[in-house]
């Protein structure tokens, strides 16, 4: 199995569009389950005998996704998979819609040239909500799901196709060896390409733009070419997520009321913008356009809340800190389109690097794994926009993680809400002042953002367990 590594990881990866609340708890289950669909598609094909049993399919969900699956709409997500929806295309109408449509159904259709075959799936009754074991065994990870066809004939229920997959953050996904547990990283069994321009930890990469001459994003972008992706196709795909970042900036400034869960959130990011721009509110007097990146993540963040389409950044609860940064400086520096592409590749390999070397998982590491990579990405990617050094883009990255180390993850009742929608605005305000400092530095400094990554690894795991996406422990117990 060949190790991940950063390098292999494209910008494309990290930034990933999708539909809200969690990219481990709704994009990543919702991408196992679509995954599922096919390979029982697979399976039906090549076995034409099974068409004769009554089929159907069971989803067991442990550990994190157990215990706040609920309020991260897992369930949902997992039924929209199974019926063939996906998290990037899809309606979302039509995603939040189709756990009430199986419900009703009882069965999902799977169309094999003229036949159709009927494979039973009642959520209510099919989708089981487990503890911190599998079998007897401690689960591979906090993410853990199972997923099962069975036959049944004569009474008697034989399985025919099982998958153990892990939701491991930012709406990526990892298969268990079933027979040795082991994880299978995704792509770990794909082509390991001889990149111009490797790197696997912060110093190779800073090492790499300087011996090369090139800029930190052509060194992605030279990497991208070897994997067949010519750097016009892998612009016109930042464009496309630069446009979600902005479409769900509008939306969430000019939608009200009240975000779904029953905790009776209030939206405010209407009443925030409005106030930013009354001229005679105190608070323009207090820092000129100082709300402004606040305002810009609270309404993404409360798009996904509410479930809307947004972008993994690098995971969905942290999926309104880069926008907001890279938004406000866009208005303030007047950035272009391909200057904010380049940021995005940028901002890509460090959250390369903390998913390599650390985690993007709440579950796994608290939020210092979510808000606190998402401040280090939208820090670098800035501080890579306006003109820094490769040294003060690293120590942009470094002084944003630095300072989320130990952000614990406790979203009341489940839900990305609070503190998770706020937590983003302060983020983003980290990162402002982390790119100004970067930036007023020549680079030297004494932490390298590949130690604070091994300090953030070491301690989530540390951290108690009802620190990390259980809902059970600290704000989460109100
Ligand atoms: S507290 Fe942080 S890590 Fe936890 S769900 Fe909220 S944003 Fe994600």
């Amino acid at each position: 199995m060949n190790p991940l590594r950063a390098d292999h990881i494209s910008p494309l990866d990290m930034f990933k569009i999708g539909i809200g609340p969690s990219s481990s708890h709704t994009v990543g289950p919702m991408v196992a389950a679509l995954d599922f669909r096919k390979q029982v598609a697979a399976y039906l094909q090549s076995h034409a005998q099974a068409h004769r049993s009554k089929l159907g399919i069971s989803v067991e969900l442990f550990g994190s996704l157990s215990l706040t699956g609920k309020g991260h709409q897992t369930d949902g997500a997992v039924c929209a998979g199974l019926a063939g929806l996906d998290p990037k295309t899809s309606d979302v109408d039509e995603i939040w819609s189709m756990q009430d449509t199986l419900n009703k159904l009882g069965h999902l259709d799977f169309v094999l040239g003229a036949t159709n075959i009927a494979v039973d799936f009642k959520p209510d009754r099919d989708l089981h909500w487990l503890e911190w074991t599998m079998d007897g065994q401690s689960l591979p990870h906090p993410n853990t799901m199972r997923f099962v066809l069975s036959a049944n004939k004569d009474g008697v229920t034989s399985p025919l196709l099982q998958k153990i997959i892990i939701s491991v953050g930012g709406g990526f996904t990892e298969n268990i060896d079933l027979d040795t547990r082991q994880r299978m990283p995704a792509g770990a069994d794909v082509e390991i390409f001889d990149l111009p321009y490797p790197y696997n930890s912060a110093q190779e990469f800073v090492a790499v733009c300087k011996a090369s001459g090139l800029s930190p994003w052509q060194i992605v972008i030279e990497n991208e070419k070897v994997r067949g992706l010519d750097e016009i196709q892998l612009r016109e795909k930042l464009s496309e997520i630069l446009q979600v970042f902005k479409s769900c900036i509008a939306r969430g400034l000019a939608t009200e009321g009240i975000l779904p869960g029953g905790l009776n959130v209030k939206r405010r990011a209407k009443a925030l913008h409005a106030k930013m721009l009354d001229e005679s509110s105190k608070l323009s007097s207090i820092r000129p356009d100082g709300l402004k990146h606040s305002v810009y993540a609270i309404a993404v963040n409360e798009e996904n809340a509410a479930g809307g389409r947004v972008v993994t950044a690098p995971t969905n609860g942290s999926s309104g800190l880069i926008p907001a940064v890279f938004t406000t400086l866009k208005e303030s520096h007047d950035l272009s389109e391909t200057t904010l592409q380049n940021g995005l590749i940028v901002a890509a390999v460090i959250g390369a690097l903390v998913k390599t070397h650390a985690s993007i998982s709440g579950a796994e590491v608290g939020c210092q794994g979510e808000v606190g990579t998402s401040c280090a990405m939208a820090a670098a990617g800035a501080t890579a926009m306006l003109g820094g050094t490769p040294e003060q883009i690293e120590q942009a990255a470094e002084i944003g993680i630095e300072h989320h180390l130990g952000m614990t993850c406790d979203p009341i009742k489940g839900l990305v809400q609070v503190p998770c929608i706020e937590r983003n605005a302060m983020g983003a305000g980290k990162a402002l002042n982390a790119v100004e400092l970067a930036l007023a530095c020549d680079g030297d400094h004494m932490i390298s953002l590949d130690r604070v990554l091994l300090v953030m690894k070491q301690t989530g795991l540390d951290m108690n367990q009802k620190y990390k996406e259980t809902a059970t422990g600290g704000l989460a117990l109100g």
